[in-house]
């Protein structure tokens, strides 16, 4: 893995479990840390659960070995990027690992909305690249989109078929399209609620149980954008703005202003709601 994020030490965690070996490698000096603590934390929840013992717990735990350098992927067959959802970020990344990849080695984006098409074009192997999306909270959400870029090549497709069998996980296939399934259908309604919450249609409690209680959503959209990060939720509104160039995916003016204060939801504490608060506070 390369990104230790939210999506990074999720997908760690199920290929552990799994008894896959996995390097996860980030360049922020406290990602790997929080994500190793987080790692092992949920998993002390699955045996709590008696999903798994802690036997399988401190096994899965062993096979994470934190990293800093792209040469420990000398030997990985499948190397997934989850950073940041930003093309040029990920992009200098292809440049910088590939470098260090064995030519079997399959290279794998958990891009939320990025084109796979142009970002395989951008490295040495794009008949070996491919869009696998997992959703968050991994350990927990059964679906991956998978997305073949225009030149992916079958075996490829196969070998991430089979992964996703070993993970437990139910696939969707999507072509590649801005957004690809679930996003090009969840991020606009979540963009669509911070329109009637900036219109002043309602607040934020209002917004969030008229959905849960009157659509049957587990969640609320702004309860769920504050879990999958506003500056992810913003950027997967651009691709969709950009990519399909139809002025209904206008980011809402609200949610660029939260984005750019640095009130990303849960991940930094504050977004629509402020998480410090028990329970937590509506923002607005
Ligand atoms: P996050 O902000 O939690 O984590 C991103 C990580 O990338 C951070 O730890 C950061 O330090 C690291 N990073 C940034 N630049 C890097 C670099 N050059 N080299 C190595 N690491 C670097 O974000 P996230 O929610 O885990 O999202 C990651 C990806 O997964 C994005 O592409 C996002 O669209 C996608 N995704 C997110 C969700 C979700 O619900 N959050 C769901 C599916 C897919």
């Amino acid at each position: 893995m390369v990104g230790a994020g939210q999506m990074g030490s999720g997908i760690a965690h199920v290929c552990a479990l799994a008894g896959l070996p996995v390097v996860l490698l980030d360049t922020k000096a406290d990602a790997l840390d929080k994500a190793m603590a987080a790692i092992a934390r949920n998993m002390d929840r699955q045996v709590a659960k008696e999903a798994i013992t802690a036997g399988q717990k401190a096994d899965a735990l062993a096979r994470v070995t934190p990293s800093g350098d792209y040469a420990d992927f000398a030997d990985a067959d499948l190397v997934i990027e989850t950073v940041t959802e930003k093309e040029e970020v990920k992009r200098a990344i292809f440049r910088a690992l590939t470098p260090h990849l064995k030519p079997s080695c399959i290279l794998a984006s958990n891009t939320s909305s990025i084109s796979i098409t142009r970002l395989a074009a951008g490295t040495d192997r794009p008949d070996r690249f491919i869009g696998i999306h997992f959703m968050n909270p991994v350990p927990v959400m059964k679906l991956i989109e998978v997305i073949r870029g225009i030149a992916t090549a079958e075996p490829t497709f196969q070998a991430v078929q089979a992964l996703a069998a070993r993970l437990d996980k139910t696939t969707a296939v999507s072509e590649d399209f801005p957004a690809f399934i679930v996003n090009r259908i969840l991020v606009p309604m979540i963009n669509e609620a911070v329109y009637a919450l900036y219109e002043g249609v309602a607040g934020v409690t209002a917004i969030d149980s008229a959905l849960r209680l009157g659509a049957n959503h587990k969640m609320g959209p702004l309860e769920l954008a504050d879990f999958i990060g506003l500056d992810t939720c913003l950027s997967i509104m651009q691709v969709l703005h950009e990519g399909l160039a139809d002025s209904k995916y206008r980011p809402c003016p609200l949610l660029v202003k939260y984005v750019e204060a640095g009130w990303l939801g849960r991940k930094t504490g504050r977004g629509f709601y402020d998480y410090g608060a028990t329970p937590p506070r509506p923002t607005r």
